[in-house]
């Protein structure tokens, strides 16, 4: 039987343990149109927190569920290696949901935690505070900036500057965009001239130049005085004479967003060079070898599963050897199977003959086609070379074409396209299949990939 454990004792371990926690903040994390991923923060009696992820895979289950301000008992969960430039607790590690990990939603509220720790402006002003952290910020909106449109990610967003005051008079520039832009512009429109705004911040971004805060899509959330005790002692030491609003500057602040999908990229992700990754997969083919009569080898083959790395490299040439497209069907985007004809004609040449394709999830023997990118990629390092496999929708996000965008028949055409490929550098993030230790396959799929010029 397995025991409670306190949010401090967590750490990395195949044990199966119970937590207690509140929900203190929960939100989704879009990473396409319908896909998502539930980030949570959760906070333990003794007032430690702890982030917590579901991926996009196993949300189903739990979204019903989950609710910010619950009560929760976890148990079987996996306990990682916290990293990123967004984390949203001191803990040195973050909880990961796996397939079985259950949820009991508890009736019982001891009390209502809000996990709020302010940090001082001139903490932010000296550097004292790491910027790896989000912070929670609280002060007076003694300034107040035009609502204006910005573009960010290519979507036209609201943006807003404040200038926060604390009870020591430091000002505090912040950056609200979205929602919370148009929300503290509409509250300080219309002010009643003895009443203070105070602005709330939980799990804000800390400026490049440490001279401000920012929201962090997703991350932050932005309140004008909740019912929080902290509030009322805020207002208890500022002068509550003095609740003019100014109109203030707009200024540039770092665009959070865009860093936000490097940040994800290179979560708790080991970065490997070309050789590390060859030799990695040769472990794997001798560990597989000597463990195939062990009964252990489920596990072991889950392990392996799972290891994926970031490679800095360089693509140095597309092999062409095995094409560099394949036949999908339209409807189901799987890949199609190449069947013979039901009459052959003597006479004809191979090459004549047309091909009849198949599409077995459909079970369509005249499937609509849709060719997709397929490429291998010879990259290089200054340790090695190796071969990455670059499918369909980070191949079209490269060329900013799709595969059946240009004459696919005509290989001039077709390399002076796949060709501006040759000669960048990027970060991939790859991943050692099975596969790869099986059947010694020498090419590694590439799951995400990114110019190092983005850095
Ligand atoms: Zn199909």
């Amino acid at each position: 039987m397995s025991t409670f454990k306190t949010v401090a004792e967590l750490v990395p371990c195949k044990e199966i343990c119970h937590i207690y926690v509140q929900i203190i903040h929960l939100w989704k994390n879009y990473i396409a149109a319908d896909r998502y991923t539930i980030e949570l923060v959760l906070c333990d009696a003794f007032g430690d927190k702890i982030h917590a992820s579901i991926s996009s895979s196993l949300v189903a289950p739990y979204e019903q569920r989950l609710k910010q301000g619950l009560w929760t008992i976890f148990e079987k969960i996996s306990v990682i290696q916290s990293g990123g430039a967004y984390r949203t607790s001191k803990h040195a590690y973050l909880i990961e949901f796996v397939c079985n990990t259950s949820v009991c939603v508890c009736d019982f509220l001891p009390r209502a935690l809000t996990g709020f720790e302010p940090v001082a402006f001139r903490d932010i002003f000296d550097g004292l505070v790491n910027t790896k952290y989000l912070v929670d910020v609280i002060g007076q909106i003694v300034g107040v900036s035009h609502l204006e449109i910005v573009s960010l990610n290519g979507k036209d967003t609201e943006k807003i500057t404040l200038e926060l005051q604390n009870q020591l008079s430091d000002r505090l520039t912040v950056h609200l965009l979205g929602k919370y832009a148009i929300i503290v512009h509409d509250a300080t429109q219309n002010v009643i001239h003895e009443k203070s705004i105070i602005c709330v911040i939980r799990f804000g971004k800390i400026g490049l130049f440490k001279d401000s805060v920012s929201t962090a899509y997703g991350f932050t959330d932005v309140s004008l005085n909740p019912g929080m005790v902290e509030v009322e002692v805020f207002l208890n030491l500022v002068d509550k004479r003095d609740s003019q609003i100014a109109l203030v500057a707009s200024k540039p602040y770092c665009p959070i967003p865009e860093l936000y999908g490097k940040f994800r990229f290179f979560k708790p992700i080991i970065q490997k060079s070309i050789i590390e990754v060859l030799e990695t997969k040769q472990v794997k083919e001798m560990l597989y070898l000597t463990l195939f009569t062990d009964s252990t080898i489920t596990l072991c083959l889950l392990d392996i599963q799972r290891e994926r790395y970031i490679v800095m490299c360089t693509i140095a040439a597309i092999d062409y050897d095995m094409g560099w497209y394949y036949m999908s069907c339209k409807i189901c985007w799987k890949r199609v199977l190449l069947v013979p004809s039901d009459h052959m004609v003597y006479g004809i040449q191979k090459s004549q003959i047309k091909k009849k394709y198949y599409c077995a999830k459909c079970n369509n023997y005249r499937p609509q086609l849709l060719p997709r990118y397929n490429l291998q990629l010879v990259v290089l390092d200054n340790t090695g070379h190796a071969k990455f496999l670059l499918l369909d929708n980070l191949a079209e996000e490269l060329f900013g074409t799709s595969c059946g965008g240009y004459t696919i028949e005509d290989p001039v055409v077709v390399h002076s396209v796949l060709s501006k490929l040759i000669g960048g550098t990027y970060f991939c993030k790859i991943v050692i299949e099975e596969q790869n230790f099986l059947f010694n396959c020498q090419t590694f799929k590439v799951l995400e990939i990114i110019p190092t010029y983005e850095f």
